[in-house]
């Protein structure tokens, strides 16, 4: 968090967020939520460069190539914006992949490596290298993008589904180690979201899904991005640990 002078001399306060995945569809919303509120932004993209000055045309921002399933890359790239920013106040991980939907019969070493190195070893790795970058310096925070299948699992997607509920895991395991740091740790767990990932339903599928949940429609990027940007914000500042569910109400206790 940086303290600037506005024009007329009032008092404004920057913050720095990092957004793994920016380029998802869900990230992509996120990022716009955070320049709204003025945050000054470091966006990852892996194999699509989006035009990210012209989505987000007043926001300062750097953009950045991260292959996370290279660890080295990871390193690299917190050494890159350690460089470009001066200090960080939120990160939120959004890069994930679906898996083919399969019986666990047929599942593959190489699908079941490339989910757990997307979407589960890379977050703990920019976990820990956010860690290390924010450490006792002001109070942060990181919000993991995680999934509604945790709480009741999927057929036929069972690897998909074991990726993506260690995040829950994580976050409670590390709400008292980083809690330590004044390091907050949240998860969103999305329900299911109109984006691309989904584009393999096809509109009865999305129909049905949308009868299912209680408030009769699918998410939109923008619900998540809502939820995302209150769990980094100062209004979230005693919440740590959690999980916050936004399906809809698809999945009750
Ligand atoms: P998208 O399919 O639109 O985007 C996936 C993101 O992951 C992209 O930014 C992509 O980068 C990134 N990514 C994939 N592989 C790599 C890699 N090897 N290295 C770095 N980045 C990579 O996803 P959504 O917007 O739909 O979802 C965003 C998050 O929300 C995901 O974690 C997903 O699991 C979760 N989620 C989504 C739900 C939904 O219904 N859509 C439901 C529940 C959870 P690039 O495109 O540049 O390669």
């Amino acid at each position: 968090m940086i303290q600037c002078k506005g024009k007329k001399g009032a008092k404004m306060i920057r913050k720095t967020a990092i957004i793994i995945g920016a380029s998802s569809d869900i990230g992509l919303e996120i990022a716009k939520k955070f320049a709204k509120a003025n945050y000054d932004l470091a966006l990852t993209y892996n194999s699509h460069k989006l035009d990210f000055e012209k989505e987000l045309p007043k926001a300062n921002l750097k953009t950045y190539k991260l292959d996370l399933r290279k660890t080295e890359e990871i390193a690299q790239f917190f050494a890159e914006v350690q460089k470009d920013f001066k200090t960080f106040d939120s990160m939120v991980f959004c890069a994930g992949i679906s898996q083919k939907r399969a019986l666990v019969l047929d599942l593959t070493d190489a699908e079941l490596d490339n989910l757990f190195e997307i979407n589960t070893k890379a977050a703990i790795r920019c976990v820990r290298e956010f860690a290390k970058l924010t450490a006792n310096k002001n109070p942060s925070n990181i919000t993991l993008i995680g999934s509604f299948v945790e709480k009741n699992g999927c057929s036929c997607e069972s690897a998909y589904t074991s990726s993506k509920s260690a995040m829950s895991g994580l976050c409670k395991s590390l709400a008292s180690e980083l809690g330590n740091l004044d390091i907050r740790i949240n998860v969103v767990a999305p329900g299911f979201i109109d984006t691309k990932m989904n584009n393999n339903l096809t509109k009865a599928e999305k129909e049905d899904i949308a009868d299912m949940t209680p408030l009769h429609r699918l998410g939109t990027p923008e619900d998540i991005a809502n939820a995302t940007y209150f769990l980094s914000s100062d209004a979230a500042s005693f919440i740590t640990g959690q999980t916050l569910y936004v399906d809809g109400g698809l999945i009750l206790e």
